[in-house]
């Protein structure tokens, strides 16, 4: 009979089912989500698959063939998620999470094929986001997909802003493209010249309308604007040559140039007129604001999807590798786990799925979290609108009041009844979810692609020289290089870092991230196979880093933490995607845990499941830990100067003859004194004296109490490589390769 200590705690068995993805990704109530994903991925892993496979990337062209495929959207709904049923949608309400995976299913096949469907959304965004009910009846029904009866092709968008070299690209500030006014008469609608040139937009050989980011180049216009372009209108609407791209080739992409006349009505959001000047209500930067903070989440949920889709095809790469050799038997184990008889092969997957894993958790809290806000934003038009507050400026005064508030009541006991109105306040919701918004979204673009991007390189590396042919199961070679396209496109990493670097120091922010360090202590007490104590320490060391970096100066007397500062405020904002991505991977563990429990479906799977992705967590907090540990050391240290042996330095040293005169007194002492400068003046060899670091103790001790808090975080990786190398996996990947 087994031992207690002998009995291995269940671990996965098969991949992990689609109903445990729903529990773990906070959709297992929403049947039409459901839905959609089933019709999502019979696309993905049809018609996107077989013209992948057929080579459809070959060629910069927009094909017939890529071309089938927005067919192959409308017919799935895909095209429809996007619009209100009214407007011929699928389903009322926010759309972010759906959209989220509609973009992981295509994704885990093509990100081309994502990216084409994603991009008619993103042309649709800014009318969705700030167009006037006109405006949206207009465009968002027309680019509907033709009801059972209707003759109509639906219209497909374009989203206009980046310029040629040297406008428009990371600061979206500068704008080249101009709006004037040609024709104005008494009462009637002024009619404007547009012309503008872009580079690299998605959608443009064959978009019907394009959303394009102007400034004024008339003193009756003021400020920029967005404005809509129909291909029907008056003047040039040149779609410019294809892009010659390396990666995402079934979206179209190309430079067009635009000279063309428009009503003023087609400025997105309207406009007043004010001592006979048009004054648009919302400038472009406005609009694209509202835009790329829900459009960018999606962007990171498609690099995630790549992470994972490798597992499986990476699995039978390596079980595989050596079958068919003489000295490979059935039975042997060259034969049953071919190259997962190594460890580094199992460790390297692990790192890979870890990975995965969080940037899909990641990505699709920030999903949930953008559903939650956008009934929150309605609601607070209508609280606007009752108060009588017009104007940015009174709205800023509001929300600042209610952030002073919400820190006030956050810094509470977490039983204090006080704490209440954090519930159910409006106002007090609001500053709160929107500043968690405002720092999930830059850090599910920027950590999801960044990182996601170099996992992906490992996850290529793991099928050999395989890996970066066009025959690799899952097209991990293309996934690779498409993730680079994530990373670059709707903003790099400079832009999400600078954005990061000012909403991860909201006040309001901090306050909850303080409780998250509480939240993960009390999660360890619980489940200290997850890793979360290691990350409430990491979370501490962050807090501490940002705090002293903010309080603090260089060796010439110059500020750290200020936005000039790339080099300060960028790794710190690295940094904390790090902890904010094993945050969340750690929580949909969780709540698979607790949710699943009550599906009966999950009974089998659930146990070994849990454990497995556990183990996952705490590799991946191990992980974050030590990026932060090392980014946040470089930071506090780096910026003082090394004491050097000179007059200044050497003061604070032993010299040989007064350790021989104390010896007497304090035996050994001489064996404990470091920096002693002998009597001829010579001193040890290295770059000075060693740094005293009082005013760093606190991290010191941090930094020793994290290196501690890793334990075990290796036996968790060896339970979890062991587990994958146990894993049933179908017997081919259910997609043409
Ligand atoms: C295939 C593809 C499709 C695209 N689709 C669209 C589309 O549909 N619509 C659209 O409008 N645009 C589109 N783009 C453009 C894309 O959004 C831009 O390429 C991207 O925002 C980067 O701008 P850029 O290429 O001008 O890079 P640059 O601005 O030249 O930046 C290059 C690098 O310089 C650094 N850098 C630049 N500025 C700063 C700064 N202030 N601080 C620190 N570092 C900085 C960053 O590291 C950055 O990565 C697409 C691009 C591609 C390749």
């Amino acid at each position: 009979m087994a031992t207690a200590s002998s009995v291995q705690p269940e671990t996965l068995r098969t991949l992990p089912s689609d109903a445990a993805r729903q529990v773990l990704w906070g959709f297992a109530d929403r049947y039409d989500l459901q839905m959609l994903v089933q019709s999502s991925r019979a696309v993905a892993r049809g018609p996107v698959a077989r013209l992948v496979a057929s080579g459809g990337r070959n060629s910069h062209e927009w094909t017939p063939e890529k071309a089938a495929l927005l067919e192959a959207f409308d017919g799935a709904g895909i095209t429809a998620v996007f619009m209100e049923p009214e407007e011929g949608g699928l389903f009322a309400g926010p759309k972010n999470l759906a959209l989220a995976l509609v973009a992981f299913e295509l994704a885990w096949v093509d990100g081309g094929a994502a990216t084409a469907s994603l991009a008619g959304c993103l042309a649709l965004a800014p009318i969705h986001e700030r167009g006037t009910d006109a405006q949206q009846q207009r465009y968002m029904k027309l680019a509907a997909p033709a009801q059972p009866g209707e003759d109509r092709k639906p219209w497909r968008g374009a989203f206009c802003l980046t310029e040629p070299i040297p406008y428009v690209g990371v600061d979206t500030g500068m704008l080249n493209g101009k709006l004037r006014i040609v024709e104005w008469k008494a009462g009637e609608e002024p009619v404007l010249q547009l012309e503008k040139r872009g580079r690299f937009i998605t959608n443009i050989g064959f978009a019907n309308f394009v959303t394009a980011a102007v400034d004024s180049d008339d003193e009756r216009i003021k400020g920029s604007c967005m404005v809509i372009l129909e291909e029907g209108d008056p003047g040039i609407f040149d779609r410019g040559t294809p892009t010659k791209k390396m990666v995402h080739q079934l979206s179209s992409t190309g430079d067009p140039i635009f000279n063309l006349r428009v009503p003023a009505s087609r400025i997105i959001g309207g406009y007043d007129v004010q001592d006979g000047v048009i004054v648009p209500r919302y400038n472009h930067s406005e609009v694209i604001e509202a835009v790329f903070r829900r459009t960018r989440v999606t962007v990171g949920v498609m690099t995630a999807a790549k992470l994972l889709s490798s597992v499986e095809p990476i699995i039978r790469y390596q079980r595989g590798r050596f079958r068919g050799a003489e000295t490979a038997t059935p039975g042997s184990v060259r034969y049953e786990l071919g190259l997962q008889a190594r460890e580094d092969a199992l460790h390297r997957l692990v790192d890979v799925w870890a990975t995965g894993e969080a940037s899909a958790s990641l990505g699709f809290a920030a999903a949930r979290a953008f559903d939650e806000l956008d009934p929150l934003e309605k609601e607070m038009e209508k609280l606007y609108a009752e108060r009588g507050i017009a104007g940015a400026k009174a709205k800023m005064k509001l929300l600042r009041e209610a952030a002073d508030r919400a820190v006030e009541l956050m810094q509470l006991p977490a039983d204090d009844a006080r704490r209440k109105p954090l519930d159910s306040d409006l106002l007090l919701r609001f500053v709160a979810l929107d500043s968690i918004a405002d720092v999930l979204c830059p850090a599910a673009k920027l950590w999801n692609t960044g990182v996601g991007t170099q996992l992906m390189r490992e996850a290529v590396s793991l099928m050999g020289g395989y890996g970066i042919t066009e025959d690799c199961p899952g097209f991990l070679g293309n996934k690779w290089m498409d993730a680079q396209l994530e990373a670059t496109y709707e903003g790099p990493e400079a832009v999400q870092r600078r954005q990061l670097s000012v909403t991860m120091t909201n006040p309001v922010f901090l306050a909850q991230f303080r409780g998250w360090i509480g939240e993960m202590r009390g999660i360890a007490s619980e489940h200290p196979g997850t890793g979360a104590c290691a990350l409430a320490t990491a979370m501490s060391m962050w807090l501490w880093t940002l705090d002293h970096l903010q309080n603090s100066k260089d060796a010439d007397g110059g500020r750290l933490y200020q936005s000039a500062r790339q080099g300060v405020t960028f790794p710190l904002a690295d940094a904390l995607c790090w902890l904010v991505a094993a945050r969340c991977q750690i929580l949909d563990v969780l709540r698979l845990q607790q949710e699943g429990a009550q599906e009966a479906s999950l009974a089998e799977e659930l146990n070994g499941l849990v454990n497995f992705l556990m183990d996952l967590c705490h590799v991946q907090t191990a992980r974050a830990s030590g990026e932060v540990a090392r980014i946040a050391a470089e930071l506090v240290f780096g910026y003082n100067r090394h004491p050097a042996w000179d007059e200044a330095g050497t003061r604070g040293c032993w010299h040989e003859d007064e350790l021989d005169a104390l010896e007497s007194f304090i035996p050994g002492i001489n064996s404990y004194a470091l920096d002693v400068v002998k009597g001829d003046g010579s001193r040890p060899k290295k770059a000075g004296p060693c740094v005293e670091c009082h005013a760093a103790q606190p991290f010191l001790s941090l930094h020793a109490r994290l290196d501690a808090c890793l334990t075990g975080s290796r036996l968790a990786k060896d339970r979890a490589a062991e587990a994958i190398s146990k894993l049933m996996i179908p017997e081919a990947l259910d997609y043409p390769v």
